[in-house]
């Protein structure tokens, strides 16, 4: 799955509307301590359907919406859209018809948030299993966060069966088993 556009909006330190381009071959972020470069990689989680605020370094999910500064007042939504490449017609059946897949995840202060594949309302569910069946995903060994490593090296056998799995591309099957044993 290629990634082909990140855009942020109201999302932690990125307040005005910013697009990352995602270009083949190896991209770089680079800046000063502070400057959003982990948030970045946070808003990619998020949008990949990422439930958890604490790994977002968050005390709840409204604090993914921009905070303010001294000079600019808080706002009351966060947006990050991503845009996905498929091209090569590997996204899950439901959604291969297109070139490119859009999903994007919106939060409104005190109401949730709500998500979409290609302008129609999903749920996270289905965010999630959309990138879990690309091996890609909020919780992707791709994913590397800051610190990571040495969580990796240290982790128990079943965390690093997980990691394997995820790897490997079953994590997917494992979400859908789960899903079908539900209804
Ligand atoms: P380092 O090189 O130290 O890892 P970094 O480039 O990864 O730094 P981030 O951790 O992504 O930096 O960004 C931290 C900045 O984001 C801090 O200045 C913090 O105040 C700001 N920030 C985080 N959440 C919000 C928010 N909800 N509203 C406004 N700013 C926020
Ligand atoms: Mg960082």
């Amino acid at each position: 799955m290629k990634l082909n556009r990140l855009r942020l909006t109201g999302f932690k330190s990125f307040v005005e509307p910013t697009e990352l381009v995602i270009e083949s071959g190896l991209t770089g972020v680079v800046g000063p301590n502070g400057c959003g470069k982990s948030n970045l990689l946070e808003a990619l989680r998020w949008v990949m359907g990422e439930s958890s605020y604490k790994s977002m370094r968050a005390s709840g999910m409204d604090d993914v919406i921009f905070s303010g500064t001294s000079g600019r007042p808080a706002r009351n939504m966060a947006e990050v859209v991503l845009a996905i490449d498929n091209a090569g017609r590997t996204a899950p059946a439901a959604y291969n018809d297109e070139d490119v897949i859009e999903v994007s995840r919106r939060i409104e202060r005190e109401m949730g948030s709500a998500y979409r594949i290609n302008g129609s309302d999903a749920r996270a569910r289905d965010v999630q299993t959309f990138f879990a069946d690309a091996s890609t995903g909020a919780h992707s060994p791709a994913l590397v966060q800051q610190g990571q490593i040495g969580r990796i090296i240290s982790a128990k056998p079943t965390q690093r069966r997980q990691i394997l799995e995820e790897a490997a591309g079953i994590s997917g099957l494992h979400a859908r088993r789960h899903e079908a044993e539900l209804r």
